[in-house]
């Protein structure tokens, strides 16, 4: 197969876009209550996109969806606040309503995508969140539109990509978050590339019930304990260490805090790593040349669970490793710690990082690849 990364369009093979409309998939799926626009670093984000474009006398129209409206107008998710912070970071630039105010979105209806292109030139897809879908503003318009990656779904492909073709060694792997069902699809790509895994969060409950410990009334997935049992031995078959907490904080059948070893009693619920856990993971992450970490150590959202994540997300400043976090709530994590700023890529989309890390490929970056002007189409 090609270069996956080179194979895909970048804003340079759009070539000359003065004078040119150029329709902008961007990710303004901001965060909002009441009206008002919480944080808009999602649009601050695609400025440099936007900017590339009209400093070279380009028209930019951007287009996004926001919130789940489900083919339908509704008031709740209407553009118009984004649009008016837009017109005040980037005047000029135009932007469609909601994209899922119309069932053909998510539908991926030709109707709908030929709405989407007329009167434009070309298309640029900025908007990495939304690259796992197959969705008519993801798909459509390279089918017949010069494309390309915007500047910010290029440094998420670069790095999510690289990290599946030549990470440094030792690459370690830091999981944790809730549904580990959800995940164990990526736990197993990441097998054949890591040299180790780190497990927290509540997903440790189901690998810790896989090698036959009591977990208490802990959060788990009993469905799930054989395909553990099946990865812990792939693990340890292909030298690779899969390291589970020793030491877990939570609550006792009463309610009270309580620290266990690795077996919980009748009643008690593991919220967190324990403190020794959480030093042994720090070790192994001041160790390695390149760490991946997705999902909470512990439900952080509780200040008396917080300390398992607080200490990996310093490890995760401190280490001399090359440092790439996704994942929404892990994100939302550092951010609260003040420490996003000290990991060398977080990445935007949280669904798309582990679908791409684990697939390798997605169908928004695999439309750009067949796009008119791609290198070698
Ligand atoms: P991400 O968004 O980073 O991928 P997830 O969505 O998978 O992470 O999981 C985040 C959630 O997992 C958080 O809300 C956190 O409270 C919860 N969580 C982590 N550990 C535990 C635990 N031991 N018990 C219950 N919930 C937990
Ligand atoms: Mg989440």
């Amino acid at each position: 197969m090609a270069d996956p990364i080179r194979s895909i369009p970048t804003l340079e093979d759009l070539g000359d876009v003065a004078g040119r409309r150029v329709l902008v998939r961007t990710d303004f799926n901001v965060p909002m209550e009441g009206g008002v626009i919480t944080d808009d670093f999602r649009i601050r984000a695609a400025l440099p996109t936007i900017t590339w474009l009209t400093e070279r006398g380009a028209t930019v129209v951007t287009a996004s969806h926001l919130g789940r409206p489900k083919g339908q107008p509704n008031p709740k998710y209407s553009m118009d606040p984004v649009r008016a912070r837009l017109a005040e970071l980037a005047p000029g630039v135009e932007l469609l309503e909601n994209l899922r105010f119309d069932p053909g979105e998510e539908g991926n209806d030709p109707a709908f995508v030929a709405k989407l292109v007329e009167g434009v030139d070309a298309y640029v897809d900025d908007a990495f969140g939304a690259c796992h879908r197959a969705h008519a503003s993801i798909v459509g318009p390279p089918q017949t539109l010069p494309s390309a990656m915007g500047l910010l779904l290029q440094k998420e492909v670069e790095v999510l990509l690289g990290l599946r073709e030549r990470p440094k060694h030792p690459f370690v792997a830091v999981l944790g978050g809730s549904k580990i069902s959800d995940k164990l699809g990526v736990v197993e790509a990441l097998l054949n590339t890591v040299d180790s895994l780190v497990i927290g969060g509540a997903m440790c409950f189901t690998f810790l019930a896989a090698q036959g410990h009591p977990i208490g009334a802990s959060l788990w997935e009993p469905d799930q304990v054989d395909t553990c049992r099946r990865l812990l031995e792939t693990a340890g078959e292909r030298g690779k260490t899969i390291h589970l907490p020793e030491d877990i904080v939570g609550l006792d059948a009463d309610g009270n805090f309580a620290t266990y070893g690795v077996r919980l009693p009748e009643g008690a619920k593991g919220f967190d790593i324990g403190p020794g856990t959480a030093a042994a993971f720090t070790d192994i992450i001041m160790d390695a040349r390149t760490v991946f970490w997705n999902g909470p150590m512990g439900m952080f959202e509780d200040d008396r669970f917080a300390a398992g994540t607080r200490t990996v997300a310093q490890a995760m400043a401190d280490t001399k490793a090359f440092t790439v976090v996704g994942g929404g709530d892990s994100a939302a994590a550092l951010a609260q710690f003040r420490l996003d700023d000290e990991v060398d890529h977080v990445s935007t989309g949280g669904g798309a990082s582990l679908e791409l890390l684990e697939l390798g490929d997605l169908p928004g970056l695999e439309a750009l690849r067949n796009a008119p002007n791609a290198p070698g189409a």
